[in-house]
C-alpha cells in the first residue's frame, strides 16, 4: 500500500476511534502513515503526563515515573517496575478541523458556506452538486440519527455521507438508500498538503438504488417500513420496527378483522394494544416524523369497537371487504 494511502487509512482509524490513542496502539506497520500524518499536521499530539504513565504490560493501570541510574522507569501496582520508552506514552488525536478543511477543499466547497456540528461526531460540512455533505466519526451516528438528519425539520434528500470505512461487519446499505455512502479512504487521497476527490466512480456501493422506501404492497414499502400517505406528505412516512411489524400482520390478513391478542402476537410484541406502538410521547407532539406514524395508524386500521377486531383499510380496489359494510367500521380514535 503506497505510504499516503496507509497515512489516510490510519487518520481514518484515528476518526473511528474519536479521542486519544496511544502511539503504541497504533499497528507498527502503520507508522510510516503515522511520520506523514504528523509532518502534515492531520493529527495533533495529547497532553502528556510525564509524572505518570500507563502500563504497556497490561494496559490497564497507570503508575508513577520515576528515574533510577539515569534511566526512567515506572511502577506498574500490577506489573511491577519497569523501564519506561516515554515516546510510547505519546498519544494522538485526529484534527477534525483540518479533515473538514481539506474534504471541503476537495469538494470545492465555497467559503461562504458554514459547517455545522450536528451531532457529537456528525458536521454537516457544505454542500456539493446540490446536495449536503455530511461528514461522521461513524457510520453507527449516522444511522443513529438518521431520522432527523434526512427526514427531520431541516430535511437533506440525497445527502452525501462520508464515514471511514467501518472496523467491523456492517450491513452493506445501512442509510437504506437515503443517502450515498462514501468511505473517507476509498474517495479521498492525501495530496500534497491536503486531500484530492477521487471521484464518485469507484470500487465503492452506490447507495442510492430504487429507495427502500418505495411503496410494494399498497401503500407499504418492501418491509413495512415506510408508508406512503400523500394527504399527509410528499414523502413516505418512516415507521418503527413495531409500527413496521403491526402493519405487516395487518396487510397479511388482507382486511380480514383479527383480535389485538393475534395481531400484536403475530408482530412479536408484547403490548396489548396496537396503539401503544403508535401513541406520541409529550415531548413528541407535534413533531411531524413522529405524528407522521400516528396519521397512518389512524387512517389504515379500523377497529370494530365492540368486538375488539382490528383491520386495515385501503381503497377498495386494494382490498375486498366483504359482508363488512364500510360504515359500521368506526375510525378508532386514540385517546
Ligand atoms: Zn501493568
Amino acid at each position: 500500500m503506497p505510504a499516503n494511502k496507509k497515512a489516510l487509512a490510519l487518520a481514518s482509524l484515528l476518526m473511528t476511534r474519536g479521542g486519544y490513542s496511544f502511539e503504541r496502539s497504533i499497528p507498527k506497520g502503520q507508522m510510516v502513515g503515522l511520520k506523514i500524518l504528523r509532518e502534515l499536521k492531520v493529527i495533533v499530539p495529547g497532553p502528556m503526563d510525564v509524572r505518570y504513565a500507563s502500563c504497556s504490560f497490561c494496559g490497564l493501570y497507570r503508575g508513577p515515573v520515576f528515574r533510577l541510574d539515569g534511566e526512567m522507569h515506572v511502577q506498574c501496582p500490577d506489573c511491577g517496575p519497569y523501564k519506561i520508552d516515554l515516546s510510547e506514552q505519546r498519544n494522538w488525536t485526529l484534527d477534525i478541523e483540518w479533515m473538514i478543511r481539506k474534504l471541503r477543499a476537495a469538494l470545492n466547497i465555497s467559503a461562504h458556506i458554514a459547517v455545522q456540528k450536528l451531532y457529537e461526531g456528525v458536521w454537516q460540512i457544505g454542500v456539493h452538486k446540490k446536495r449536503v455533505v455530511i461528514l461522521a466519526e461513524r457510520i453507527e451516528l449516522v444511522v443513529a440519527n438518521a431520522l432527523n438528519l434526512f427526514h427531520g425539520k431541516t430535511p437533506r434528500p440525497d445527502s452525501w455521507v462520508i464515514t471511514p470505512r467501518p472496523l467491523g461487519r456492517t450491513f452493506s446499505d445501512p442509510l437504506s438508500g437515503t443517502a450515498t455512502w462514501w468511505h473517507l479512504e476509498d474517495r479521498f487521497a492525501i495530496h500534497g498538503n491536503g486531500l484530492r476527490f477521487v471521484g464518485e466512480d469507484g470500487d465503492v456501493i452506490e447507495a442510492v438504488v430504487e429507495p427502500r422506501s418505495a411503496a410494494v404492497h399498497g401503500p407499504f414499502s418492501e418491509t413495512f417500513e415506510w408508508v406512503h400517505m400523500p394527504d399527509w406528505s410528499k414523502d413516505p412516512i418512516r415507521l418503527s420496527a413495531a409500527q413496521a411489524a403491526v402493519f405487516g400482520v395487518l396487510w397479511r390478513y388482507r382486511g380480514q378483522p383479527q383480535s389485538a391478542e393475534t395481531i400484536m402476537s403475530k408482530a412479536n410484541l408484547s403490548s396489548d394494544k396496537l396503539i401503544d406502538v403508535f401513541k406520541l410521547k409529550s415531548a413528541n407532539k407535534g413533531d411531524l416524523l413522529y405524528e407522521g406514524p400516528m396519521y397512518a395508524y389512524k387512517t389504515l386500521v379500523v377497529r370494530r369497537r365492540r368486538l375488539g377486531l382490528y383491520s386495515l383499510v385501503l381503497n377498495n380496489l386494494e382490498f375486498d371487504l366483504g359482508n363488512l359494510p364500510k360504515e359500521k367500521h368506526e375510525i378508532f380514535r386514540c385517546i
